[in-house]
């Protein structure tokens, strides 16, 4: 079998009604994996866009306005892959972000990241006998780079790249990956007022080597592959997507 391949590991993707988290069930689903699509709405378009290239996909509601909300979903559900994509963001002045909006951004992108993670982890070892499990977080540039006007979202993916590396030191023995991708300037509904702007969208360019907009399925394939057995080795990585954006 392929060191590629994902037959019979069952997937789960927060945020897969859209953009990066579509793709990302898409490219998991094309490895074999049947997929559970999470969203906090419903996940028809994923599925069926699935169904229609012959994989397996389901769907879930999980909304994480309860960063708690995935604390059962996991418990003898035989999940094996977890990829945390679902996140928020909330552009002001740091003079005048409020505290509702450090909240939000931060339960969803922080607090329900690792407490899915920490629900996802329980079960796996609880199983047995249990083959290798991986998780793959979404990052972002903002993990490395401050950004403007986006407080809570650059510090929460900087707390998401953290988080990447304790819990991967804490269950590499385990047979648990943990590692994370940072994505560049990607289109989806999340970039769509940067994309409409155009002195930012030329600056944007401009800058990206690779000379164009990140694609979700850029993100998807890096997700299989992280999730796959060819990435065994990776632990507590943060891998950049971002079209050389991080080297210049
Ligand atoms: P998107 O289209 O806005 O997707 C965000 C996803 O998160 C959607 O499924 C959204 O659901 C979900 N979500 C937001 N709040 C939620 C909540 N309370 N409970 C459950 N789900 C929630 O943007 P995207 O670009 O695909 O973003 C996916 C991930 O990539 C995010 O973590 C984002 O920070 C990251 N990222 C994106 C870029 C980029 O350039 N696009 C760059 C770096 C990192 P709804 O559709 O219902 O809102």
């Amino acid at each position: 079998m392929s060191a590629f391949s994902l037959a019979g590991r069952r997937a789960l993707v927060t945020g897969a009604n859209t953009g990066i988290g579509q793709a990302i069930a898409l490219a998991l689903a094309d490895q074999g994996a049947p997929v559970t699509c999470a969203g906090r709405r419903d996940c028809a378009e994923t599925c069926a866009a699935i169904a229609a290239k012959g994989g397996i996909a389901d769907e879930m509601i999980l909304d994480f306005a309860d960063p708690m909300a995935a604390r059962e979903i996991f418990v003898g559900a035989g999940y094996s892959i977890l990829v945390n994509n679902a996140g928020s963001i909330r552009r002001e002045d740091s003079l005048d972000y409020t505290e509702a909006d450090w909240d939000a951004v931060m339960d969803v992108n922080l607090k329900a990241l690792f407490f899915t993670t920490q629900a996802f982890a329980k079960a796996h070892l609880d199983r047995a006998p249990r083959g290798p499990a991986a998780v793959v977080n979404i990052a972002s540039l903002l993990a490395f780079q401050g950004g403007i006007r986006v407080p809570a979202y650059t510090a929460s993916k900087h707390g998401v790249a953290g988080l990447t590396k304790i819990l991967a030191n804490e269950w590499a023995a385990d047979g648990i990956n943990v590692n994370a991708i940072a994505p560049g300037y990607v289109v989806s509904n999340n970039t769509e007022n940067l994309r409409k702007d155009a002195d930012r969208n030329a600056a944007i360019l401009a800058r990206i080597p690779a000379g164009r907009w990140g694609e979700p399925s850029d993100i998807g394939h890096t997700a299989a592959f992280l999730a796959s057995p060819a990435a065994a080795y990776i632990h507590g990585a943060v891998i950049n997507v971002d079209g050389g954006w991080l080297a210049r």
